[in-house]
């Protein structure tokens, strides 16, 4: 199994996070990607990816809920940390947009997500996609990059009209985690509209915990959770579901 979205670098594992990554291993999880949220993150997420080289993999990107009045100098030292060692980081991300939180700087957000999808392309890296409440805005963004992007709309719980506007923006999988567990439509529309070779499993741990684990810290050792609702969802076996969506996950991020 691969976890394509877990931040175990937050703080909610400073008091065990060994432990929890000794668990994923013996849990068969392969791989673990950690996404980049803001300044803050970095220095935490990198660290922590050069403890587990070769198994915690950091993505660069500035987090739309992260985007405030220092955005400008915030995005340069992302860009900063990202062009000097490209290689380091298998995706740009997370980026996006999210008017769930708040609206005062969703003007800078566009500008900030655009900036992001043009490093993606420079560098021919694949994007892990935050959208809350934004999901009209981000097709109008990144539509008109005629259809050349790749990546990952993370956490989904968009629509039936989304899903064929994500295809028309390039080569995209569509990350499952909790939202899945818990949202009927959610796991209605992936098995009538999503084939399993467009899934990715994620977890984005600490958050989005499923169920029936909720008030619960999450973490990656919950993967199996939605391996396990995946095989319900598409009535195959979980080794299929593990089998599958590790490829997709190859394949968009390690090849
Ligand atoms: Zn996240």
């Amino acid at each position: 199994m691969i976890d394509t979205h877990s931040h175990l670098y937050d703080e909610a594992f400073d008091q065990d996070r060994d432990t929890v990554i000794k668990s994923c291993q013996d849990l068969n999880v392969t791989k673990i990607i950690s996404p980049a949220v803001d300044k803050e993150s970095y220095k935490k997420m990198n660290s922590l990816a050069d403890r587990y080289n070769g198994y915690i993999f950091p993505t660069m990107g500035l987090h739309p809920t992260s985007v405030g009045c220092t955005w400008e100098e915030d995005l340069a030292y992302t860009k900063q940390l990202l062009f000097d060692n490209p290689t380091r980081y298998v995706a740009i991300g997370e980026i996006g947009l999210d008017l769930y939180w708040s609206e005062e700087f969703f003007i800078e957000q566009c500008e900030v997500l655009r900036q992001q999808t043009m490093w993606s392309l420079d560098l021919h890296k694949p994007l892990i996609l935050h959208v809350r409440k934004a999901y009209e805005e981000i097709f109008q963004m990144l539509e008109p990059f005629g259809g050349k992007l790749r990546g990952v709309f993370h956490s989904f719980e968009g629509e039936e009209k989304h899903i064929e506007r994500i295809n028309r923006c390039g080569d995209f999988y569509i990350g499952v985690g909790g939202v899945a567990t818990y949202k009927k439509r959610v796991s209605r529309l992936l098995a009538s509209k999503v084939p399993l070779s467009r899934i990715v499993l994620e977890t984005d741990s600490p958050y989005l915990t499923p169920s029936p684990l909720q008030g619960n810290r999450n973490s990656t050792e919950n993967l199996p959770v939605i391996v396990k609702k995946l095989s319900e969802i598409y009535s195959v076996s979980q080794e299929e579901v593990i089998r599958q969506t590790t490829e997709n996950a190859e394949r968009l991020f390690f090849e």
